[in-house]
């Protein structure tokens, strides 16, 4: 049978000067249907398209068997293109934490990037108990995703936020992440223990539209789970007050970047908290609809002499207990970086600082730092070469 000419319409979708269209991917299969529909072509070609960038991870038009050879030359020729993020470099800690710096297809500049982290954890004890798996070493890990390149939000103790903000990334930009991380590491999507933290680059929830689209394509698309994700926000309130409408099948789990233990300390360290302050922000979590055993996590940067002492423990409890929010606290020493006068508090002060939440009956954690060597670690991400 001899396969129908292919005539694609113009969208708007802007051309590149290298005569590029925008990248395919971010686009669901509902969007990809309309697309090909509207080339002439029949809407499941539009799934096709999908199952092929979001499941069998392909990277390039040519490699999708599933379509017929002319509408493959036909959307190659017209200047269409997957444009999936693509890992431009990769830096390896001693703790096996991989730093990669990502870069964009389309109108993104070129050499623009950002960056995701690879954190495998896990005993290794089941690792490698199944046939063409026995290369893996780890059983479950985390991926770290960025939002925005740069960030508005002056937290004083991020590196981030002395890049100022560049842009928002797009849908693709930010589930491409995922997806890149997955093909490197060989994920089995629904058999491994994957955790995406939406904890990276830029605050999520001022970009927040792209940011739930590229929750819902990582879920309904690529496959993983919302209750293994967690976004964490600087406490934007209109972002918490959308995200508390979300439909329970596509919303992550929510941490709330706290980091001080009342509103003195908290504007001197995150200046946003003049905008919302601590009960404001609690006021909209509040609003949020938890699941079963679900929790809220607070995140708390310990700074050496700052927010590190047991007093302030003690009123993290106070605040903590008083919201009345299942919730954990989640302990993060500072980790340096060039530029920045911060101090990393003492093993000692750490220790002493969870033993006074727990002993206040709070639920708290020490997060040990990852990848500080390759400045990888929280609050580290500045698009850094060393390795
Ligand atoms: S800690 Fe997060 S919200 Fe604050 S400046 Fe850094 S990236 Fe932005």
């Amino acid at each position: 049978m001899r396969e129908k000419p292919v005539q694609l319409v113009s969208l708007d979708v802007t051309n590149s000067p290298s005569g590029l269209r925008a990248p395919l991917f971010g686009l669901d299969a509902e969007a990809l249907s309309t697309l090909l529909v509207s080339a002439g072509e029949p809407a499941f070609r539009g799934k096709q398209f999908a199952e092929a960038m979001y499941r069998q991870w392909l990277s390039e038009i040519c490699e999708i068997r599933t379509l017929p050879s002319a509408l493959r030359a036909k959307l190659a020729a017209e200047g269409w293109q997957i444009g999936r993020p693509a890992i431009a470099r990769a830096f390896q800690s001693v703790d096996g934490t991989e730093r990669y710096l990502v870069e964009f297809a389309g109108s993104a500049p070129k050499g623009e990037t950002v960056e995701t982290v690879w954190m495998p954890e896990g005993d290794g004890g089941d690792a490698g108990d199944e046939i063409g798996h026995e290369e893996k070493d780890w059983s479950r890990a985390t991926i770290c995703i960025s939002s925005q390149v740069g960030c508005a939000v002056k937290c004083q103790f991020c590196l981030t936020a002395k890049l100022g903000l560049q842009r928002n990334l797009t849908v693709g930009e930010i589930a491409g992440q995922v997806v890149a991380v997955l093909e490197r590491q060989a994920v089995r999507v629904g058999r491994d223990r994957m955790n995406l933290v939406f904890m990276g680059m830029g605050e999520p929830f001022l970009n927040y539209d792209n940011f739930m689209a590229a929750v819902r394509l990582l879920v309904h698309e690529v496959g993983l789970s919302p209750r293994r994700m967690t976004v964490s926000t600087s406490g934007i309130v209109p972002g918490i007050e959308k995200f508390a409408k979300e439909p329970l099948d596509v919303r992550p789990r929510l941490a709330i970047s706290l980091n001080a233990p009342n509103d003195t300390i908290r504007t001197e360290i995150m200046p946003i908290n003049r905008k919302w302050p601590i009960s404001e922000v609690i006021d909209a979590v509040r609003r949020v609809p938890l699941r079963s055993r679900e929790r809220i996590t607070f995140e708390y940067v310990l700074l050496g002499g700052v927010t590190d002492r047991p007093e302030h423990a003690r009123e993290v409890a106070r605040l903590v207990r008083r919201s009345g929010l299942s919730a954990k606290v989640n302990l993060i020493a500072w980790n340096p970086g060039p530029g920045i006068a911060c101090s990393t508090p003492t093993p000692e002060a750490v220790a002493a600082f969870h033993v006074a939440l727990t002993g206040e009956g709070i639920p708290a954690y020490i997060r040990q730092p990852r990848g500080r060597d390759i400045f990888a670690a929280c609050g580290q991400l500045k698009r850094t070469v060393e390795g």
